[in-house]
């Protein structure tokens, strides 16, 4: 088994470069593709390693959290790979992704709170990241190369098909919940790129329904970080769940979930 401080990057994935890469955010990019076939698993295997590590180990430390919530969360694709990767080693028991997940959509619900004054553009301000992706920043892409000796941990935590199983059977409940231009559906939802660029263009944009999207995707996120204390396990419903997915897709975009998952 390989340790963690045998895996390079690993410091590099917002634990030993924070404060020496930009703190400019990348340009948010509600259709960034990446060069895989659709079915591949969207990261590479060095991204793997780190991200098999990741929560129990980086996301610990006070910084990394507030980067992750300064970026809103990673950027789609290592966001994806994110949860893909705890649903392959943990079996589909998404803590870590559910309490990150729970946080961010508490700060989506303060976003798009109403403002009186200048609303359009506090809450666009609101929306964007102020820090990029910290996998991204960190310089790991697809391509990185997992050492050897760590071949059956990357083995091990590539696996999709938990992912996609839960996305299959959760699917009537996080449907309604895409953003109708990632989908081309022409619904009213937006995910949060696609708001912002709606906003920007002074689109009709219906913030009342953006608003009680976000507040139902809080409380049923509650319902799904409580049901892994130990006196309420199992107290989630399948809804609980797919909020997972619908915060994931609001977050950063539901192309790649889309692309991949179904
Ligand atoms: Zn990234
Ligand atoms: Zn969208």
């Amino acid at each position: 088994m390989v340790s963690r401080q045998d895996v390079p990057g690993f410091h590099g994935a917002g634990m030993g470069r924070v404060g020496a890469t930009s703190r400019e955010a990348a340009p948010d990019r509600p259709h960034q593709h990446d060069d895989q076939p659709p079915g591949a698993h969207p990261l590479g295997d060095q991204e793997i390693l780190v991200l098999a590590w990741f929560s129990a180990s980086s996301m610990q430390d006070p910084e990394v959290r507030a980067r992750l919530w300064a970026a809103w969360g990673m950027c789609p694709r290592h966001s994806l790979g994110f949860v893909a990767v705890e649903a392959s080693i943990y079996h589909g028991w998404l803590f870590a992704p559910a309490i990150l997940y729970e946080d961010l959509m508490e700060r989506a619900a303060g976003a798009l709170e109403p403002r009186r004054v200048n609303g359009r553009w506090r809450t666009i301000a609101a929306l964007q990241p102020s820090e990029p992706c910290l996998l991204c920043a960190d310089g790991l892409t697809a391509a990185a190369q997992a050492p050897a000796t760590a071949a059956s941990l990357v083995g091990a935590a590539r696996d999709l098909a938990p992912l996609r199983g839960l996305a299959a059977v959760l699917r009537p409940h996080w449907q309604p919940w895409v953003c109708g231009r990632c989908s081309g559906s022409g619904g009213p939802l937006r995910c949060r790129p696609h708001l912002i660029a709606d906003l920007t263009a002074r689109s009709a944009v219906d913030l009342a329904v953006q608003r009680a999207t976000v507040q139902e995707l809080v409380c049923h996120l509650h319902a799904y970080a409580r049901s892994f204390g130990w006196a309420t396990r199992g107290t989630e419903s399948d809804a609980d769940r797919a909020a997972l997915l619908g915060a994931i897709g609001w977050c950063g975009g539901w192309e790649l979930i889309l692309r991949y998952l179904i």
